[in-house]
């Protein structure tokens, strides 16, 4: 099959599709301008994330984090949706796609408008302290990591602060993860957008879907070890594939 009567399928699957999830990746947001971490440039090039984003090291010098958190710090607060966020918000609108499930932390798809996003990994953009579990809900934490305070402690006790994005080793929010399998039985069609599928659970969440009777379509950049699990695999960019697939 070419790109171009794959790409005609699945734009009559979405057509025909009542209960769309997508499922993403740190490649949906490549396009704002966040990296992704494994390529060329991406921060576990340069930060060995054993030593830099594990529960275990946080506990032990949290200064190591949020020295690699200040430069995603950089990139996420400039960070705007581009045309795939906004595709799916759209999508969501048209009350064609029930859920989002994302590995990302970059509040990127709440920022286009999407209304039920599932973040199986946190937001960056939310922080706690350690000590008295006071809750940050914004960017000042993160801009004073930018202006060098890191680590950032609480104004409330002294504590250190904690980004409430998930670390290898810490179990992933409950509520999420189950939301996000009850959308994976629901659902008739999966997106898969921006995501090389290599981290567990969410790797398991498309065979999941498959398994309850869905679709399955990946946009990735480039293809990957998972493929086999999609009916159609689309490779290009999401911003402008995902525009062109729902005429957003
Ligand atoms: P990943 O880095 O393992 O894979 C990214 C995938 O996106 C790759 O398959 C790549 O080919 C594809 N890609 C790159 N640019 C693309 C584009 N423009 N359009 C479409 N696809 C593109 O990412 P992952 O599977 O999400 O796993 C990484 C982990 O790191 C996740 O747990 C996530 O929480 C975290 N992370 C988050 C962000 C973010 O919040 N924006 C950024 C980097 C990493």
């Amino acid at each position: 099959m070419t790109f171009e009567e794959d790409f005609l399928r699945a734009k009559e699957m979405i057509e025909r599709a009542e209960k769309i999830c997508a499922l993403t990746g740190a490649g949906i947001s490549v396009d704002s301008g966040i990296p992704d971490f494994r390529s060329e440039g991406g921060l576990w090039r340069r930060y060995d994330p054993l030593e830099y984003a594990t529960y275990e090291s946080f506990l032990e010098d949290p200064s190591k984090f949020w020295t690699m958190g200040r430069e995603l710090a950089r990139v996420i607060l400039d960070a705007k949706p581009n045309d795939a966020h906004l595709a799916l918000a759209e999508l969501e609108r048209r009350g064609k796609l029930i859920g989002i499930i994302t590995q990302n932390i970059d509040n990127l798809h709440q920022a286009a408008g999407s209304k039920k996003v599932i973040e199986l990994h946190g937001n960056y953009l939310r922080a706690y302290c350690m000590k008295c579990g006071k809750v940050y809900v914004g960017e000042e934490v993160h801009r004073r990591v930018v202006n060098g305070e890191i680590p950032p402690h609480c104004d409330a006790c002294g504590g250190v602060l904690k980004s409430e994005s998930i670390l290898f080793g810490e179990p992933l929010p409950e509520k999420a993860m189950s939301e996000a399998i009850e959308l994976c039985r629901k659902t008739d069609l999966m997106l898969v957008v921006g995501t090389s599928l290599t981290v567990y659970p969410a790797a398991y969440l498309p065979q999941l879907a498959k398994d309850h009777g869905a679709k399955v379509i990946i946009i990735n950049l480039h293809g990957g070890n998972r493929d086999g699990v999609a009916d159609i695999v689309l490779e290009g960019r999401a911003s402008v594939i995902l525009p062109q697939l729902v005429d957003s």
